[in-house]
């Protein structure tokens, strides 16, 4: 097979009209429906009027941008191999993350900096930043996705080593609580010969930009 590009497809089909949206994260998808009449039922536990002329279509909106929120796209994974023997860390900065924290369903909204090291086979490099959609996409704790992208890197790509840093601001720390507005979380996940050897770890945060 080496030689060769190797594509996968990551993603079930669209659910198509199906009215539950699948879902891939292993539970059951959304259920649209349900949601909007959900949504309805909140807004007048808020002591709000779902039939006001304003919110009439509040429950549709807002069951449809969770849907959303919660459905990755689809994605090809595309492999190559690594013909140039090529041994130093592959890294992409800054990928955007936002995802929704599942203790307050609130945004946490940040960048993610993944990084591997290659074995026989390399990725198109926009694959990366489609893995961190794939579990961003969820309703999530930053720990769980930040090693989440590190499992599914080191199963699929089976390259000698990864990291993934992930800095993000978490809607609940800000606008509720201790109202910690501008703090960021950190979180990372260090597999395989990053996790093993301390030079190569230390030139991954260098190269991310992240102080250690
Ligand atoms: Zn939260």
């Amino acid at each position: 097979m080496n030689g060769l590009a190797r594509t996968s497809s990551i993603l079930p089909p669209p659910a198509g009209s199906h009215r539950r949206l699948q879902s891939v994260h292993g539970h059951d998808g959304v259920d649209l429906e349900a949601a909007q009449r959900a949504v309805a039922d909140l807004l007048t536990a808020l002591g709000r009027n779902p039939a006001s002329e304003h919110l009439a279509d509040t429950p549709k909106r807002v069951a449809h941008a969770y849907a959303e929120m919660l459905t990755p796209r689809e994605f090809d994974l595309t492999t190559f191999p690594n013909d140039e023997g090529y041994d130093e860390l592959v890294l992409a900065r800054d990928i955007p993350v936002q995802s929704l924290c599942e203790h307050h369903l609130l945004p946490f909204h940040g960048v993610a900096h993944v990084g591997y090291l290659p074995g026989e086979r390399i990725l198109g490099l926009s694959k990366l930043a489609r893995v961190v959609e794939l579990f961003a996409r969820d309703l999530q704790v930053q720990e769980r996705l930040t090693k989440q992208v590190g499992d599914w890197l080191l199963e699929h790509l089976t390259p000698r080593g990864v990291g993934v840093v992930i800095e993000a601001e978490h809607l609940c720390m800000s606008l509720r609580g201790v109202r910690a507005t501008g703090s960021r979380t950190v979180t990372s996940a260090m597999l395989g010969v990053l996790r093993e050897d301390a030079r190569t770890r230390q030139e991954f945060f260098a190269m991310a930009g992240v102080p250690r």
